[in-house]
């Protein structure tokens, strides 16, 4: 998945454009700049890519769920349907709005169940939050009817998904409003940096403002600007801009490269009795950042982890125990440890979650491994490790 593993000569022409320049901020310095605009650049490269209207960049994935929420004018006290199974920047980016996360189970997706999502619309509910884990995506057509029959926000998480696709679309441009990373670990990387796109154009323009202190973007002095409403600022810089316009150039060289990877892993583990994989949606195609499979219990599935990694074989992830993408170990949000106080509409709507057990999201994550493509490998080099990974899980199953 790591767009760092290919940094090159081209992020580095990019950023010494900046450099050159002298100009690090997106908005503003036009005669300073000599026609450098990394920001504006890769939002109108990212709107062609997805088949968008809109593109706003910010400053990272969870930035851009924050800011995405907020431009569709959601906040306190309103409730957002996420997944168990997810990074916690999904209920952060709710939490930071005064917005309540409500958790919903997992199916063989190992994204949010269609089923489940129902059962949790309340009058409240506002938002559906797919998140699409480990490079592959939810029933997108099941959530969005149900978004549709209820009157309710589709907010697609494509942090990991990026050039993944559904029903011919680009991951992020079936819902209402899609969000992307491009933090260090993602498949293509600006350092720090997020986006958001839409096709409504009362959201982008919310977006713009909001993430820029309120700033309405009219006329030639920055400081004469006025301010509609209240904003924040999550602004990208023009170095990290400047990165992300070399990596998105070579965004579909990357996923060719996990594609080629993704399928020699898979190929060689298909034969195995026991193993299964993880069930993409019809009209789905993965982004193949993760080969992501079942093994026939969750004891099996801890054993196989600590084999693969004493064999050397490092990036197979066993979320079920992970401190970060599991609901399970979430005892902050549990707990409801933050520095300050929470606002009382989060207090008095979150479930109380130090109780809360989702057995159909252990049954589905308690059996899984999820092993990250890399895009360094040679091809010599995946099939090794395909090898020696099916004669490990061949041993375990
Ligand atoms: C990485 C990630 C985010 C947050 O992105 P940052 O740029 O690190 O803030 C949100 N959701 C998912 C699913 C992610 O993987």
């Amino acid at each position: 998945m790591p767009g760092f593993e290919l940094f090159g000569e081209q992020e580095k022409k990019e950023v010494q454009d900046v450099l050159d320049s002298g100009v690090l901020m997106r908005y503003g310095f036009d005669g300073m700049r000599n026609g450098h605009w990394k920001a504006k650049e890769l939002e109108a490269v990212i709107t062609a890519r997805m088949q968008t209207k809109h593109t706003q960049l910010v400053s990272s994935g969870t930035a851009a769920l924050t800011v995405a929420l907020a431009s569709a004018g959601i906040g306190s006290g309103d409730e957002v349907i996420i997944p168990t199974f997810t990074f916690v920047a999904s209920f952060e980016s709710i939490l930071a709005i005064g917005a309540v996360p409500i958790l919903v189970d997992v199916d063989e997706t190992l994204t949010l169940d269609p089923l489940a999502v129902e059962r949790a619309i309340t009058k409240n509910t506002k938002v559906v939050m797919p998140v699409h884990m480990c490079g592959s995506m939810a029933d997108l057509s099941a959530l969005k009817k149900l978004c549709s029959k209820h009157g309710l926000l589709l907010l697609e998480d494509a942090c990991q998904a990026i050039g993944g696709s559904y029903e011919g679309k680009p991951l992020g441009s079936y819902g209402d409003l899609g969000c992307f990373s491009f933090d260090y670990v993602k498949t293509i990387t600006c350092g720090e940096g997020g986006a958001l796109i839409t096709n409504n154009g009362d959201y982008f323009k919310n977006a713009d403002h909001y993430s820029d202190h309120g700033h309405d973007h009219t006329g030639q002095d920055r400081g004469a600007e006025n301010h509609p409403f209240l904003g924040y600022n999550y602004r990208i810089s023009e170095l990290h801009a400047a990165v992300g316009l070399a990596q998105i150039r070579r965004l579909d060289d990357f996923l060719a490269l996990q594609e080629r990877n993704y399928r020699i892993l898979r190929k060689a583990l298909e034969p195995i009795d026991g193993i299964a994989f993880r069930k993409v949606p019809e009209g789905g195609i993965e982004n193949y950042s993760f080969l992501s499979f079942f093994l026939p219990n969750a004891e099996r599935a801890k054993a196989a982890e600590s084999a693969l990694k004493e064999a050397g074989i490092d990036g197979c992830f066993y979320w079920f125990d992970n401190n970060w993408h599991y609901y399970r170990k979430w005892e902050h949000l549990a707990n409801r440890i933050s520095l300050g106080n929470l606002p009382k509409e989060v207090t008095a709507g979150l479930p109380d979650y130090s109780k809360a057990v989702f057995p159909q999201s252990d049954h589905w994550i308690g059996r899984n491994l999820s092993c990250l493509i890399k895009l360094g490998w040679s091809e010599t080099e995946t099939q090794e490790r395909a090898k020696k990974m099916a004669n490990i899980l061949r041993n375990i199953v």
